[in-house]
Formats: C-alpha cells, sequence, structure tokens
C-alpha cells in the first residue's frame, strides 16, 4: 500500500490550496474532522505570524519600544512574549494603590525608569530568555528601583 491510511486532504481557508495532513482519530472522525476544522497551509500560516509579528511591533514602536534583532523566527517569538511582558507591567501598574499624589507620582516615575530599561532590550534573545518573568518579579524590580528614587 503506498497511500498512507491516515493521510487526508484538506483545503486552505485562506489560499484554497489543497494539502494533505495526517489524523489519527478513527477514519469516521478524522474525515469530520478533515471537513470540519480551519486549516491553513504552511504558506499562509508563515504569512499569518508575519502579519502578528509586524502588527505588534507597530505597536511597540508606538510606546518607545525599538524592532528587535534576531532571526525571523525569534523576533517573531520575542515580540509576543513582550508584549506579554508590557501587559504584565500594566496589570501591576493599574493594580496599585497609594495613600498620596506624592506616593504615586514616585510610582510613576519607577514604572518610566523601569520601561526605559526595557527599550535598550533591543535582542529577540533577551525576551525569550526572560520570557516566564512574573508580575512579582517585575513588582520587584519596581521596588528596587522605588528605593533609588528614593534615595
Ligand atoms: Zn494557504
Amino acid at each position: 500500500m503506498t497511500d498512507d491510511i491516515n493521510t487526508y486532504d484538506v483545503k486552505c481557508r485562506t489560499c484554497r490550496a489543497s494539502f494533505k495532513v495526517q489524523l489519527f482519530d478513527s477514519h469516521e472522525k478524522n474525515l469530520f474532522v478533515a471537513d470540519k476544522k480551519d486549516w491553513h497551509c504552511e504558506k499562509c500560516k508563515k504569512e499569518y505570524f508575519k502579519k502578528q509579528t509586524s502588527e505588534l511591533s507597530k505597536v511597540h514602536k508606538e510606546i518607545g519600544f525599538q524592532e528587535l534583532e534576531g532571526t525571523e523566527k525569534m523576533i517573531s517569538w520575542a515580540e509576543k512574549i513582550r508584549s506579554e511582558l508590557i501587559n504584565k507591567v500594566n496589570y501591576l501598574k493599574e493594580s496599585l494603590t497609594f495613600k498620596d499624589d506624592n506616593a504615586k507620582a514616585m510610582s510613576n516615575k519607577a514604572f518610566e525608569k523601569f520601561f526605559t530599561q526595557w527599550h535598550t532590550k533591543t535582542e529577540a534573545k533577551w525576551w525569550i530568555d526572560n520570557r516566564r518573568m512574573t508580575v512579582r518579579d517585575i513588582s520587584n524590580q519596581i521596588a528596587k528601583i522605588l528605593e533609588t528614587i528614593k534615595a
């Protein structure tokens, strides 16, 4: 037998090109999945990620971040991580409460300083290496910056 029994013909939702996928459930279930799922060929998938990456990098540029350096694959991944980490910082910033305006101003300054440090991280690898940074990690770093501002 030359044909792989697990191989099914599907159509790309974006460009309508036919391509083959391997599915490993029962034949009946596989036929259903092959028919119902939104399939996207490798080329369209790549295009999609490229578009997503360039959109993220545009958004990041608007808030002071530079373009990332590295391989296309690394940049694509790093851009996503960067977006998630920025969200964590903003989440932290919004969750804080202050006893007075002065405390709030100091905190804002610390956040500004923190972001300024991140603006200089233009290597995709740095973001990938730091992808597991938590809100708590960020909070600790902000606290340290706050100490130096107060000193
Ligand atoms: Zn396609």
